[in-house]
């Protein structure tokens, strides 16, 4: 809640005129607690998470063949009924488990100091903290992740995530409830390290919400504006961590592919893209076909070619 009455009163009281936007953010905020304010994130939650995903689970039941040809597991398709069984899940989760979550975190938000007020961040502001945000959860969330895929934390908690080997938007929160909590730690560490406006903190949330739901989109569109953010990974590299599945000690990282890179646990990945370019085909088939890892790159130029190795498959 701002501490003005008035739009005179608050340019007064901050010596000078308010912006357009700082207009706005005051005829919203001006009688709102910071509670309410706060709680906008739960509210985004449950449409980011319900929108964003729709018009490519629209294509997917329709099968629009000018977009299926981006479908990075072309062969698998989920039904409606199967559609609407991880959205009711991811729904659920966020009843019973997230929704709470974020009220229960409303007193340490408050504490790292979280401001509402006037005068609103710069854009400068705004792209810093994010980009501190983001690669604060990328690294956190990169070793969370490989923790998950130690034995008991795959049997015990992130199997469930990977119950979908060809994911889609809705699957992007679906996991076991205790996922949840590990992986929501990495989100607020960021704007604990570097406090800004609520209205930063608002669109960092949408936009991971956002980021995870188009990694898990199960399409990977040449057109995508995340291509041109620097050792982005995007949804071809996340998929691919689902492919492999519980096995897969390749792709961690959320967001970037460095951690990845540097900690050598994409080799897998990289191995299977370079055979597949010299093959011509898609990983995907790569992979079924036979164990091209035990082999070199040469013996697979030299002993397959794309047919006879799609005629070992079927
Ligand atoms: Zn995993
Ligand atoms: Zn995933």
């Amino acid at each position: 809640m701002l501490p003005y009455k008035t739009i005179n009163e608050a340019e007064t009281a901050l010596n000078g005129t308010l912006t357009y936007a700082e207009t706005l953010w005051f005829n919203y905020s001006a009688n709102k607690s910071d509670f309410i304010l706060y709680c906008h994130n739960i509210i985004f939650l449950y449409v980011v998470f319900t929108l964003i995903p729709l018009p490519l689970v629209v294509v997917e039941l329709l099968g629009a063949a000018k977009i299926a040809r981006y479908k990075i597991q072309p062969k698998v398709r989920l039904s409606f009924a199967e559609i609407m069984s991880c959205y009711k899940a991811v729904i659920k989760l966020f009843f019973l488990v997230v929704g709470p979550l974020q009220l229960v975190s409303y007193p340490a938000y408050k504490f790292i100091g979280i401001r509402t007020g006037l005068q609103l961040p710069s854009k400068w502001e705004i792209l810093m903290q994010l980009t501190v945000y983001l690669v604060v959860e990328d690294y956190t969330n990169y070793w969370l992740h490989r923790l998950l895929h130690s034995k008991w934390g795959y049997e015990n908690i992130h199997k469930v995530h990977h119950e979908y080997t060809a994911p889609i938007g809705f699957a992007a929160p679906y996991s076991h409830w205790s996922e949840i909590l590990i992986l929501g730690f990495p989100a607020f560490l960021g704007p604990a390290m570097v406090p800004g406006h609520i209205t930063t903190f608002l669109l960092w949330m949408v936009l991971r919400h956002i980021e995870a739901i188009e990694t898990h989109s199960g399409y990977d569109f040449p057109w995508t504006p995340t291509k041109y953010i620097p050792f982005y990974g995007g949804a071809e590299y996340h998929d691919y961590h689902h492919y492999v599945g519980g096995q897969s000690h390749s792709n961690f990282a959320s967001v970037f592919t460095y951690c990845d890179y540097i900690y050598g646990t994409d080799k897998g990945y990289r191995y299977q893209k370079k055979v597949a370019k010299v093959l011509r085909t898609p990983y995907e088939y790569i992979f079924h076909s036979t164990p091209w890892c035990n082999l070199s790159l040469e013996s697979i130029i030299h002993v397959a070619t794309p047919t006879q190795a799609l005629s070992k498959r079927d």
